[in-house]
Parts: structure tokens; sequence; C-alpha cells
């Protein structure tokens, strides 16, 4: 039995050592960052940046992406010198954590509002064994609704970064994303021909009919 410094009693219901918290049993450095923003916030560019210095620093990076079509198409994320990382599209989050390998520091996951919303557990338990995740994703919907997964996603990150666009109206710092052609598809894929980025004054989100999710 260990003496104890009379000096810590009264102290024993605070932690006085992180030695036993679950977060070190894995490993310092596992975390959760999360970047979002409308479209053309940049979203995809800081994502980059992130990794781009994870790979200066010499650890291991893998990158996923939602599968949103049947087609194979990677997107080459980075390149640096001899070193190029893509994208790996998958199905689900079940299929991007059977993916991730045994010493992979640092996974990269864009599109991340595209995922299922198993992608938040999937996120906390590779966190929870010192990976550093980091996100990318749209934190609004054309009618400038909450776009789930990313409203849990950003509850348990240990850093969100909201990225703004700029407001082609007005010309100020733009959150959200103006839908402007009409049609009756709720996915969010295009590009500048169907979307521009608006301020919350320029923002006029058409309104929902009835049985629209
Ligand atoms: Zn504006």
């Amino acid at each position: 039995m260990n003496p104890r410094d009379p000096a810590l009693d009264g102290e024993l219901d605070a932690p006085r050592s992180t030695q036993s918290l679950p977060s070190q049993a894995h490993g310092p450095g596992g975390r959760i960052e999360v970047v979002c923003g409308s479209m053309f916030s940049g979203k995809t560019e800081e994502l980059i940046r992130r990794v781009k210095r994870a790979l200066y620093g010499r650890q291991k990076v893998q990158a996923f992406k939602p599968r949103i079509d049947d087609r194979y198409d990677p997107t080459q994320i980075v390149s640096h010198g001899a070193i190029a990382i893509e994208a790996v599209p998958v199905a689900n989050s079940e299929s991007l954590m059977r993916r991730v390998e045994d010493g992979t520091q640092v996974v990269a996951i864009d599109e991340a509002q595209f995922f299922d919303r198993g992608i938040v557990e999937v996120c906390n338990e590779l966190a929870n064994q010192g990976r550093r995740v980091i996100l990318a994703g749209l934190d609004q919907d054309y009618l400038g609704r909450p776009f789930p997964p990313m409203p849990d996603l950003m509850a348990i990150a240990e850093e969100v970064t909201k990225v703004r666009a700029v407001c082609t109206v007005c010309g100020g710092a733009a959150s959200r994303s103006q839908r402007i052609i009409h049609e009756g598809s709720t996915v969010l894929v295009g590009g500048s021909d169907c979307y521009e980025a608006r301020c919350r004054t320029c923002f006029r989100p058409r309104e929902v009919r009835a049985g629209e999710s």
C-alpha cells in the first residue's frame, strides 16, 4: 500500500492523474476535427491542407469519401513529391471502418454529410484508438437545415472549424448554399451551375412542399 500524501487528502474525487482516462489507453493524440461550411467555402481545401501537413510530418494517412454513385472516381487528395494519396470511395461507414489499416494515424473524410449515421460511432472509435480524424462536410442543406450527421459529428469533435464562402449577391461572408435551379432532387450534387454561396441575408430558400423531406 502506498503512503498517501496528506496534502492530497480531500482531492480524492478529482482526477489526480490522466493515466486512468480512457483516452490514454490507446495512446495520446486521438481526436476529431470537423471542417464545415457551405458550398464553395473551401472545406476540402482545408482538409487537404491538414492532410499535407500530416504527410510532411511523416504520418500515415488514409482518406475516404462516400460513394454516391457507382462510378469509381477516386479524388487525388494530396500530392507531395512522390507521395500521392487518394480519397477512396466507400459505400458506408462500416466499409470505411473495415478499410482503416493498422498503423494509420490520420483518417481524413471528405463529403462527410453523405455518410450514414454510423459514421458518428466510427469516428468516435477511431479517435478512441488514438487516431486523428479530420472530416469535411456541408453543415446545412440547400434549405438551410442542419445536414445530418454533421450536427452529431460537430458535437463530439474536439475542434470545429466553420469556413465561409463569399456571398455572390453582396460580397459578404457566405454560410449557405443557394440552389439556383429548380428540380425535385434533394441530393446536393452539382457545382456552380446549380448552386451559389449566399449570406444569411441574401439566402432565399424555396418553400418546402408537403411530403418533401
Ligand atoms: Zn449576401
